[in-house]
């Protein structure tokens, strides 16, 4: 089994990883320095899209997070994908090496988070893995992310479900950057994806409890949001049998 470590005075980062090869991806935990140039107390998003993505999926997210928190959100001007992270071998983009050049810019420090929001692959090393497709690299309660939504969008066409899903992803990310770990209550936004994004077409909303620990963070989450998808069938997406499996495949 694979489980979580407190380290006191290091946030843990959550990585949803992705497998190429098996087009399935798996949840993480890992350590890693603190980002700094942040103002926990605001609640102003900066979204930075970093080489190019489509208006649909920046749209997408800003709704999400809209629709959920209380928050000001603020583009930022894109930036090129940096070459310093680019991993030939696998033609994608080492997380903790864009995070790097991302904290190396001169960005406003007076936001909550740092969205930087990219359509291109990325990866970390996991294990014996030296190179795992990634969807999210998130500092728990840290102030800076990175979200990929190369593997998110993958098997879709339907812009609609696109924009779901990356929405639904984009809110899951943003709550680990208040702090937030993964919830054991099906269809609550903070599920374990454990190992695919199908698993972010059985989930809606925010449960209670996890409203409950952002508000004791401080963090204004609206208390009915009009959530913009629609209400999963009982049997959408994975079922538990399914992510079992593959998590198996993973141990
Ligand atoms: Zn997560
Ligand atoms: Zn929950």
């Amino acid at each position: 089994m694979r489980s979580r470590v407190d380290v006191p005075r290091r946030p843990r980062y959550d990585r949803l990883v992705l497998r190429r090869a098996a087009a399935l991806a798996i949840a993480i935990a890992a350590l890693a320095p603190a980002t700094a140039a942040a103002d926990p107390r605001s609640n102003r998003i900066y979204l930075l899209p970093v080489g190019p993505v489509p208006a649909l999926e920046l749209g997408a997210v800003e709704g999400a997070l809209a629709a959920f928190y209380a928050v000001e959100l603020k583009r930022l001007p894109a930036i090129a994908l940096p070459r310093s992270a680019y991993y030939r071998p696998r033609k994608r983009y080492r997380a903790d090496k864009l995070l790097d050049h991302v904290e190396s810019l001169e960005l406003p420090s007076d936001g909550r988070t740092i969205l930087a929001i990219t359509a291109a692959p990325i990866s970390i090393t996991k294990g014996k893995a030296y190179d795992w497709g990634i969807i999210g690299y998130v500092a728990i309660g840290g102030e800076i992310c990175a979200y990929s939504t190369y593997y998110v969008k993958q098997g879709l066409r339907d812009p609609a479900r696109i924009r779901e899903r990356i929405g639904k992803i984009a809110v899951h990310e943003f709550t680990h950057n208040l702090g937030l770990v993964h919830c054991k209550e099906r269809g609550c936004l903070m599920e374990d994806a454990q190992g695919t994004p199908l698993t972010f077409d059985r989930v809606y909303d925010l449960c209670a409890a996890c409203r409950a620990k952002i508000a004791k963070v401080g963090f204004r989450v609206r208390p009915a949001p009009t959530i913009p998808w629609p209400r999963p069938a009982k049997d959408a997406g994975p079922s538990d049998a399914y992510l079992k499996r593959i998590r198996r495949l993973w141990e």
